[in-house]
């Protein structure tokens, strides 16, 4: 960190959150040779979720930032989609475009460590919690508040904080939504290979779905899509309780579901509930207060029903990254060019978060079983108007750094 004013430690770039977002937009602007510290309120890097799903716009923006080469040796590409209802003994398969389109399911601990590992040392300062952020009135710059009584001042201040964004709250966005379901998540490794094909299963019974997806010849992610229920609450906490409850929500799956998810790896079990920012509030917020903005989840959390929000974020670094660099040439930059280059940055955005949580939202509104018949009417209009071309958004290319 920079030298201390009054007692204050100053800092040109503070990124807040050491996530995907976080460390991605940090390295997008050390390759820029813009310099940065992020903090991130964990003592160690967090990988929460077990895998994750990159698509091709995801991949575009990896190969920006100089590590898609690496990741692409640590998943083997997927060949498809097959989506199986239990109920009515229907199967519906799509492959990924002929093989033009690139979908891997990354071990999340591989991506944050890879650009963790492309990072100068010392840039992430771990332990480090943000409670509140304010503008110095005299400045006009953020000064940000940490737990430890410590305060630092910023030039620029990048909120990559999450879903429950300190630095969101500073922006007096609106507060996010939380759907009536929840997912469990895990990995299953089979010490001597699984023999499933490379594609993702979906599978269907009632209220509830089961998504399975190898990362490579030994190692599955699966996860459990079910209504919230309160004891959900009470199980969350818990890998034992959260693995029983499973099990018991998918006790009428085949059996090979019920091995896979009894044999989990304990490290990898999480239970979430899904939480998002309306799509019609992204189209109205003010993402910038002064020099400060927001990037990832703590702008667009979404719905994972179409799993982008990781490569969203992905692209936020990319752009913001980009734009950042054509204003912020030296310290001296004067305050009212960063403002610019955050406001380009936010309008190259916009629409295409907006896009991507309209999409997830409606895809996921039409999956849940017990959507309305009327509503579900309105959402098959929506989707047919407005993503009548349901593959187009991972076919965005973020563009270059
Ligand atoms: C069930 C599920 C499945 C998903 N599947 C996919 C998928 O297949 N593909 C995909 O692309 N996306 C997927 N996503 C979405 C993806 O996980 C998120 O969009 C992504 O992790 C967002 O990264 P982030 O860095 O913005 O936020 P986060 O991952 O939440 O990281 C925020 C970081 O900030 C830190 N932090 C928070 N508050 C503070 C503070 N006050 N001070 C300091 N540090 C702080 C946290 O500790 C954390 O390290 C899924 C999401 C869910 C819920």
């Amino acid at each position: 960190m920079g030298g201390t004013e009054g007692g204050e430690v100053t800092c040109d770039i503070v990124i807040v959150g050491a996530g995907i977002c976080g460390l991605a937009t940090a390295l997008a602007l050390h390759r820029k040779g813009m310099k940065c510290i992020v903090l991130e309120r964990s003592e160690v890097l967090r990988y929460e979720g077990g895998a994750i799903g990159i698509m091709t716009n995801g991949w575009l923006a990896l190969d920006q930032l100089g590590v898609a080469s690496i990741l692409r040796e640590a998943a083997y590409p997927l060949l498809g989609r097959k989506i199986i209802w239990l109920d009515s003994n229907r199967q519906q398969d799509t492959p990924f475009m002929n093989g033009s389109e690139e979908v891997r399911r990354l071990k999340r601990s591989d991506l944050i460590n890879t650009l963790y590992n492309a990072l100068p040392p010392d840039v992430v300062k771990f332990g480090h919690q943000t409670v509140s952020v304010k503008l110095d009135p005299q400045t006009n710059y953020p000064v940000l508040q940490l737990q430890d009584g410590k305060s630092i001042s910023a030039k620029i201040l990048l909120g990559c904080d999450g879903a429950n964004s300190v630095v969101a709250d500073f922006l007096q966005l609106k507060t996010t939504k939380v759907l009536a379901r929840c997912v469990t998540r895990g990995l299953t490794n089979y010490p001597n290979g699984h023999e499933l094909t490379p594609e993702f299963v979906l599978t269907i019974r009632n209220n509830t779905s089961v998504g399975r997806i190898p990362v490579d010849s030994k190692l599955v992610y699966w996860f459990v899509s079910h209504p919230w229920v309160q004891t959900d609450k009470n199980v969350s906490q818990d890998n034992e309780l959260i693995r029983q409850h499973t099990l018991q929500v998918v006790r009428t799956f085949p059996k090979e579901t019920l091995k896979m998810i009894e044999d989990y790896d304990p490290d990898s079990l999480s239970l979430t509930r899904m939480t998002y920012r309306a799509p019609w509030d992204l189209l109205v917020e003010n993402f910038r207060k002064g020099t400060v903005t927001v990037a990832g989840d703590a702008m667009h959390v979404m719905v994972p029903f179409l799993g982008q929000g990781g490569s969203a974020a992905l692209e936020d670094a990319v752009v913001l990254a980009r734009n950042l660099s054509k204003k912020f040439l030296s310290t001296a930059t004067d305050p009212r060019s960063i403002e610019e280059a955050l406001d380009q940055y936010i309008k190259e955005r916009r629409m295409r978060i907006f896009e991507l949580s309209a999409q997830s939202y409606i895809t996921g509104m039409l999956d849940i079983e017990s959507t309305p018949l009327l509503l579900r009417f309105v959402f098959n209009v929506l989707r047919a108007i407005l993503f009548r071309d349901a593959k187009r958004h991972s076919r965005y290319d973020c563009g270059t750094l």
